[in-house]
């Protein structure tokens, strides 16, 4: 590409900066506009206001100060008619050379007045050089509502504008891919009409509306981006139920071996999840569902639910975990839960010797195992199942879309069920998970007592030992939880080694004071949590390793250091170890001084129990690649849309792209939208279409 202005260092840093292309640089979206349009005479400024003045430059000083040289350029412009300003830029020796005497410019900036001389002032003015008459009419950088670009490394916004404003005016004929159908049902501008306005928005353009990212221009980039978005997830949709995938029975034999090994009664929620899945598995498209849940909702169960009907009808049943502790956790609730029907159930872990890792193998590729518990270890290429029918991936945000995939080839085309109990807000649910159908279980089972939670700083860690002492002697226990840093868990585990040290010894010296993190063997684990289950240490020092599964109801305190570091979900989430027994619980949330963001953050924990509203702000206040923290998250790299101030955007645009690939209004349509997504969606969104 050339682009006159852009020579070979400023292309390396808009390179650097993903603007490769003419194309790149034409969606790099202004973040926001400022209205420079107020063109005025010097006669009549008004001090304090903004104001564009064309004027030409009388003098120049460039005054010393007495302590130190800032820098300070002065500059004296006329209007030609008597009218006199001044402008002072500090830090600013270059401009000797640009404002020359005679020079004639366009001034932008506050209007003030200097007293002191009795006369008009601007300091640091956005300013532009005008060379020929014409210029004189509205600039580029002034006297027009002008956009502003992030930088691109050394290229300034200022250099940007004058890049698109060149790339804008000499526009080659672009192909307008979205279907003009859509166009003209939503009145959206062309696609270079909106090129044009998203760079230069035209005069009568209300900046307020303009900087709410909602001129007509704006809505069609942002529409359109999620529009492909969208489109693909929708084909990515269609493809996965053209496929031959298993029909299980759902017979009255079915129905009775799972009333059969039911230990309680499932809440309304669970029933009605339970149906959406078996629905889902009595047809013969393969299954792709998220099921949600916040935390203690009872996933579980109805995870086990979907096992029977896989089982009963012959086939295997896979649940991937992502740490050792709560697989080992699973494994052994599914063992209790299954026992009333005499299934083998087969944990495979890293730990595991290589002894009885093979017999594990074994017993999947036989068959007689028929339900596998385990964590990445079931992901390795010798694991091999007789029959695996149905694939569950547990605290999917843990896990790529890769190891989903290599958990499904397993087996031929087996159902997929993902667990979560990090609510995912649905703007995110419609974009990172887009090509999964979404069931919620949106209700506790009965009888649980809301978690208190308190704020408390590093300064009254006193009063809450003595907290933990108080319900340690009325029979209770406690978890003291220490944040990873920086995905540093290393650090976390010193940290955790030094409190457990101070704790045993000099706080709680009459208690037993255990201590977990994830650099412990797993039969130190094991027995660490053994003894905590059992009641025989009352207080379990741990890191974020107990984050997941789990499950000592008897716990009933909840102490999270430091806990202005971690992510509300994740708190969220450490919170829900408590609270699983009959008697109140609490969590304790320590921090140091808190700004206004981390105070907003711990106040949301403190005042709601409910996830999703929790996963809410957290978006709100972190930010969509924050909240998803890992890169493997998949969440795409939006050039203009944004997930948090344009989700009903992204769901208008859901249910367009859902409708045109559902309803092509032509074959010919639809052929060049496929074509389009595959051509793009990679570069566009870092996602692939196929597999
Ligand atoms: P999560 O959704 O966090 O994985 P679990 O499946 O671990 O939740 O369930 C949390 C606890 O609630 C478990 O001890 C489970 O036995 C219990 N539970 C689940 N469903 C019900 C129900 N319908 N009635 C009573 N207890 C239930
Ligand atoms: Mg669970």
């Amino acid at each position: 590409m050339y682009v006159k202005g852009v020579g070979p260092r400023r292309a390396e840093d808009l390179e650097a900066k993903g603007l490769a292309t003419a194309g790149d640089l034409l969606n790099y979206a202004p973040f926001r506009y400022e209205d420079r349009s107020n063109v005025k005479p010097m006669s009549r400024l008004a001090p304090g206001e903004m104001a564009t003045v064309l004027a030409e430059v009388k003098a120049l000083h460039s005054p010393r100060f007495r302590r130190r040289d800032l820098g300070m350029a002065e500059v004296v412009f006329e209007d030609g008619e008597g009218g006199r300003l001044t402008a002072k830029w500090f830090h600013a020796e270059y401009l000797k050379t640009v404002l020359t005497p005679g020079t004639r410019v366009a001034l932008f900036g506050k209007v003030d007045f200097d007293t002191y001389q009795g006369e008009l002032a601007m300091l640091h003015p956005e300013f532009e050089v005008l060379r020929d008459e014409e210029d004189d009419e509205p600039g580029l950088h002034t006297g027009r509502i002008v956009p502003v670009y992030e930088a691109a490394g050394k290229v300034s916004a200022r250099v940007l504008r004058s890049i698109l404003k060149r790339l804008v005016d000499h526009l080659p004929p672009i192909q307008d891919a979205l279907p003009r159908g859509m166009c003209d049902r939503l009145r959206l501008p062309s696609l270079a009409q909106a090129l044009k306005e998203l760079h230069f928005p035209s005069p009568q353009t209300d900046v307020r509306v303009l900087n709410a990212f909602r001129s007509p221009a704006q809505y069609r980039m942002i529409l359109e981006e999620f529009f492909w978005l969208e489109t693909g997830m929708a084909l990515k949709r269609g493809q996965a139920r053209a496929e031959n995938g298993i029909s299980f029975e759902l017979g009255d034999r079915v129905r009775e071996q799972i009333k059969k090994m039911l230990p309680f009664k499932p809440t309304a929620a669970q029933k009605r999840v339970l149906g959406e899945i078996a629905r889902d598995m009595a047809s013969p498209q393969p299954m792709s569902r998220l099921l949600q849940g916040d935390v203690g909702s009872g996933k579980t169960i109805v995870a086990a639910q979907a096992a029977v009907i896989a089982v009963e009808n012959g086939y295997q049943a896979a649940l991937l975990a992502p740490t050792e502790i709560l697989a080992m956790q699973h494994y052994l609730s599914l063992k209790q839960i299954f026992a009333p029907l005499g299934y083998q159930i087969v944990p495979l872990t890293g730990s595991m010797s290589k002894k009885e890792k093979e017999v594990a193998k074994r017993a999947l590729a036989g068959g007689f195992g028929r339900i596998a518990v385990g964590t990445h270890a079931l992901l390795e290429e010798d694991v091999e199942f007789h029959k695996l029918g149905l694939a569950i991936i547990d605290e999917q945000h843990r896990f790529g879309v890769l190891q989903r995939k290599a958990l499904q080839q397993k087996g031929v085309m087996p159902d997929v069920l993902v667990m979560t109990a990090t609510p995912i807000p649905r703007t995110l649910a419609l974009t990172v998970y887009g090509d999964l159908d979404v069931s919620v279980i949106d209700e506790l089972p009965p009888g649980r007592k809301p978690i208190e939670t308190v704020h408390r700083t590093t300064a009254e860690l006193e009063r809450v030992y003595s907290f933990i002492l108080q319900q340690v002697r009325a029979g209770r226990q406690a978890y003291i939880v220490y944040p990873v840093i920086e995905e540093n868990e290393s650090l976390a585990v010193k940290a955790a080694q030094a409190a457990h040290e101070e704790l045993s010894k000099t706080v709680f010296p009459q208690l037993k004071v255990g201590l977990l993190h994830g650099k412990l063997k797993a039969q130190e684990k094991e027995a660490v949590m053994d003894a905590f289950k059992q009641g025989k240490v009352q207080v379990l020092v741990s890191t974020t390793v107990i984050e997941v599964g789990v499950d000592v109801p008897n716990a009933s305190v909840m102490v999270i250091e430091n806990a202005e570091r971690f992510g509300l979900a994740q708190i969220h989430q450490l919170r829900g170890r408590v609270g699983r027994g009959a008697a109140q619980s609490y969590c304790v949330l320590v921090t140091d001084k808190l700004g206004d963001t981390g105070k907003e953050r711990i106040r949301t924990l403190v005042d709601s129990t409910d996830g999703f509203y929790i996963a809410e702000m957290d978006l709100r206040l972190r930010g969509p690649g924050e909240f998803l923290g890992t890169r493997q998250s998949g969440l795409p790299a939006f050039r203009i849309g944004n997930l948090i101030r344009d989700r009903e955007i992204l769901e208008i645009a859901r249910s367009e792209a859902q409708a045109f690939v559902e309803n092509p209004p032509s074959p010919e349509e639809l052929a060049a939208a496929i074509r389009y997504v595959r051509e793009h969606w990679q570069r566009r969104y870092g996602l692939a279409l196929i597999g």
